[in-house]
């Protein structure tokens, strides 16, 4: 089942602050909130890290692109693949826009990895959940997104072009770029991106 991102429009128009303080009330709540609980328990007790995309990868998981008339920033997400069950969510993919570029590829990339990291966390019970979920998620997605190491990893991992839009994403090549060509786009005010 690939569910459409159609929160990724309302997602993108929160700067960094703003979706920060959001994330802050979400995890406030938590108490509270059953669902919240199991999502924030989940999210202390495994790493999305290195050993989550290699994981992806022995489970055949693919990055497709598709060419569609929407917003690029839109993101589709098998995120249901950790349960086992349901085989026809197999392999687990991640689909966007031919369209998205630079940062926008990346950021829904890496919010849609975030999906299939939670996997079967989400239980479809009911949209304020899954609201939350996508406020969650995007923060993830964008906090490691500025993570260098990961970004590089997941860009080599499933063979994707290599875009440099922002510190992070200069310092993720591999082999690591010229100090020169670093100063140049310190000097041209690439900075890090999160919004
Ligand atoms: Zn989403």
């Amino acid at each position: 089942m690939a569910l459409l991102d159609s929160w990724r429009i309302d997602l993108d128009t929160l700067n960094w602050e703003q979706l920060s303080s959001r994330f802050k009330d979400i995890k406030f709540r938590r108490r509270r909130d059953d669902f919240l609980e199991r999502t924030f328990s989940f999210m202390e007790t495994n790493q999305f890290n290195s050993a989550f995309i290699q994981e992806l990868k022995d489970k055949g998981a693919k990055i497709k692109f598709e060419y569609w008339i929407k917003e690029p920033s839109v993101g589709y997400a098998n995120f249901e693949y950790r349960n086992s069950i349901l085989r026809w969510h197999f392999p687990p993919h991640v689909k966007l826009s031919t369209r998205a570029r630079g940062y926008v590829r990346d950021k829904v990339l890496f919010h849609e990895l975030a999906h299939l990291w939670f996997g079967n966390i989400w239980n479809g019970e009911n949209v304020c959940a899954l609201n939350d979920l996508e406020v969650i998620c995007e923060y993830i997605g964008r906090d490691n997104r500025t993570n260098p190491e990961l970004l590089g990893e997941v860009l080599r991992a499933f063979n994707l072009r290599h875009y440099i839009y922002d510190i992070p994403s200069l310092d993720a090549l591999s082999p690591p770029a010229f100090s020169e060509f670093r100063d140049y786009f310190i000097k041209k005010g690439y900075t890090i991106l999160k919004d």
